[in-house]
């Protein structure tokens, strides 16, 4: 949809056929909406942001500069995780999974909307985050299904967690950009929260830390699931490689055929 068709769709509630079939349009009150909405556009703030939502996997989700605006590569690194946990033998005994970075919940509603029954632990350093995060898994009506917790994965993965409580699988879309990239990026993306997108001197501290941690917590066979820059495939397989403890290593890519997502398995 062009931005003017998805201003008025967000506004009107309706189709972007309805649109053109019914010839809706905008009574004064909406026009309004409308002139704001494109005020703040021009302002320089992201679409999502000035229409306050998006569409995840088919899901309105409330977005705000609280939080990274979900990605459309995002649904696919969900798709990746349902159809892997689907056919695999951990997932038929355990349903538990970690979200690390869980931002506005995205990852964590399209995974609890396709593989239900699961239990989800969402951890985010950003307690604005994990505010809205709250709203919502309450607009999806998923609050019972979800444990947040408000921690930093630098300190929070160094805990010892008991055998019971190990996840089945870990996620994560961490921050990726290099640091001395962070000025390069178009001006909207500067918009959205830089906790959200630093990933340090060469952009791997988090996999570097999530990857020498999270062996612990996660159940033999438990698989770990990443969203990566498309420069950092080789990185990512060497960390994965080096570690020892996971096999079934895979760099996975996007639409554009571009390295996007990692998946491994703990060893059993
Ligand atoms: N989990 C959220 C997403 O994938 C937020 C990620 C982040 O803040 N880096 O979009």
């Amino acid at each position: 949809m062009t931005a003017r068709e998805l201003i008025l769709t967000h506004i009107l509630r309706c189709s972007r056929a309805d649109l053109y079939i019914k010839g809706l349009h905008l009574n004064e009150t909406q026009q309004k909406i409308y002139d704001g909405i494109i005020r703040r556009i021009e302002a320089g703030e992201p679409l999502q942001y000035a229409l306050g939502e998006c569409e995840f996997m088919g899901h309105s989700l409330k977005v705000d500069s609280r939080v990274l605006i979900p990605r459309p590569e995002t649904e696919l690194l969900v798709e990746i995780i349902v159809e892997t946990l689907q056919t695999s033998e951990i997932f038929k005994s355990s349903r538990v999974g970690l979200d690390i970075g869980v931002g506005s919940g995205n990852i964590t509603i399209g995974l609890l909307r396709s593989l239900a029954p699961l239990h989800m632990t969402g951890l985010d350093v950003s307690m604005p985050a994990l505010d809205l995060c709250r709203e919502n898994l309450r607009r999806h009506d998923l609050e019972g299904s979800v444990n947040l917790i408000h921690g930093d994965v630098f300190v929070w993965l160094g805990q010892k967690y008991s055998d019971a409580l190990k996840f089945s699988f870990m996620v994560s879309n961490p921050p990726y950009i290099k640091r001395a990239n962070l000025e390069l990026l178009p001006a909207d993306v500067k918009r959205e929260p830089v906790l959200a997108l630093d990933g340090g001197e060469d952009g791997l501290n988090f996999y570097v830390h999530i990857i020498s941690h999270v062996a612990h917590l996660l159940k033999p066979g438990g698989w770990i699931f990443f969203e990566i820059g498309e420069d950092q495939g080789k990185s990512l397989d060497n960390l994965l490689t080096m570690h020892g403890s996971f096999v079934n290593i895979s760099i996975i890519k996007d639409y554009n055929q571009k390295d996007r997502f990692v998946k491994a398995q703990l060893i059993l």
